[in-house]
């Protein structure tokens, strides 16, 4: 038994954080911009704008306050208002969705595939052709998610928005450092969203950026971000903005998590490597992998799916007690609930191993609930084939991260496999 919890994925400080929020003290930078912000975003385009094997991209960055904040600034810049269409990704987190609401413009959602575990392009040319049908409009914007890191099929979504002229806002927030054919996510659409909250593959403790087309586009998204003023010596507004800035502070945490950013995307890579060492001879049990060699995942989380006859010990409790409190240590507050399951939740197995690892000190969590079967969004449009609906019910993130070692994986496995019945 681990006397210290293994969490699934942990911020790391590289050392080198507090020499720059000590700078911030020092010149009186203690303000949403600053030295630290704009070298934060240098070191951020010089990042994502290298390419393997060609010349350098010229994309702008743009350091907000949340990946969420990014994700509403790029949907204002595609021109979404009340009313309009927004065609994303289901099998995601919240946060790609949720600021499309916040427009009073619909999410439309589009299922996964089976490969890359995002956007069915298929899926996605249907539900375009089939809005224009049923609308009379197209939809405004395209969002394909990186969940977990992995790549989505971005030279098939790139050709379908090029040929319907639809901008596509990549929601790279759990994919920073991951790349499709030799190029950064977040670099092919017109706008690239990163987030940089607690648990993701950097931090600035909570954060994010946009990626932007270029230094025009990077301008208008910076004037949202700080309240759309006009510049007259008094405050004029002729549109409305928002407070969305990077404080230097967190910029600082940001400068040092890039000295070590390659390292720990390695990390990653390493122990999601070692996980399908130990499991691949573990019947029931697949790991999520690069599904070709376009594809260069980050591995922030480690995924595996069960088949739903695999036996987990206990599994025919699963589900016999009301969960208080969010599973995997959610921050803020979650609303207390009253029944022990929902009519879409991950199968008895899945649940079993979750208690199992949880009882040996190993935090696991299932898949995102896609977004098309949350009761918020029952009312939302959505074009299914079952695929995000089936992972769902058969999948759990593993720890990753730099916390966790190598040791910790064997320890991991172990558990899985004394736990199979
Ligand atoms: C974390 C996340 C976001 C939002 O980022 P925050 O910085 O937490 O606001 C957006 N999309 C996805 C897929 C995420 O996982």
């Amino acid at each position: 038994m681990k006397k210290e919890r293994i969490y699934l994925c942990l911020a790391h400080m590289s050392g080198r954080e507090m020499e720059f929020i000590k700078e911030a003290f020092d010149t009186n930078w203690v303000v949403p911009m600053g030295p630290n912000v704009t070298a934060f975003e240098h070191d951020l385009e010089a990042f994502v704008n290298k390419r393997e094997d060609k010349a350098p991209l010229d994309k702008k960055v743009v350091c907000l306050s949340a990946g969420t904040a990014a994700v509403h600034l790029a949907l204002i810049a595609c021109g979404v208002k009340p009313g309009d269409e927004v065609l994303v990704q289901s099998f995601t987190f919240c946060a790609s969705s949720h600021p499309i609401t916040y427009l009073g413009a619909t999410p439309v959602f589009i299922d996964s595939e089976r490969e890359s575990w995002n956007m069915d392009p298929e899926l996605l040319e249907a539900a375009i052709k089939d809005r224009i049908e049923k609308t009379g409009k197209k939809p405004k914007a395209i969002i394909p998610v990186a969940l977990y890191g992995m790549p989505y099929q971005i030279d098939k979504i790139m050709e379908i928005a090029n040929r319907y002229e639809i901008p596509v806002i990549e929601d790279g927030a759990e994919g920073f450092g991951s790349m499709y054919n030799g190029q950064a996510l977040g670099t092919f659409g017109e706008y690239g969203v990163l987030s940089f909250n607690g648990n993701k593959m950097i931090t600035t403790s909570g954060g994010g950026a946009l990626i932007c087309p270029d230094e025009d586009k990077a301008r208008e998204i910076l004037w949202y971000a700080t309240q759309a003023r006009e510049s007259y010596p008094y405050y004029q507004h002729e549109a409305i903005g928002y407070n969305y800035r990077m404080s230097n502070i967190c910029a600082g945490i940001g400068r040092g998590q890039m000295t070590v950013v390659d390292e720990h995307i390695a990390h990653h890579k390493r122990v999601q490597a070692l996980y399908c060492e130990l499991l691949k001879d573990v019947k029931g049990i697949s790991m999520h992998q690069n599904p070709g060699p376009e594809y260069d995942s980050n591995f922030w989380l480690c995924a595996a799916t069960l088949d739903s006859e695999l036996k987990i010990k206990g599994q025919e409790n699963a589900y016999n007690a009301v969960v208080t409190g969010a599973v995997g240590g959610a921050a803020g507050v979650t609303h207390a609930v009253s029944t022990a399951v929902t009519d879409c939740q991950p199968n008895a197995n899945v649940e079993a191993l979750r208690v199992a690892l949880d009882a040996a000190n190993v935090e696991a969590r299932p898949l995102w609930k896609p977004m098309h079967k949350q009761p918020v969004y029952r009312n939302a449009p959505a074009y299914t084939n079952g695929v995000s609906e089936e992972l769902f019910a058969t999948g759990i993130c593993l720890p990753a991260g730099p916390y966790v070692t190598e040791d910790d994986v064997r320890y991991i496995v172990d558990v899985i496999k004394n736990n199979i019945e």
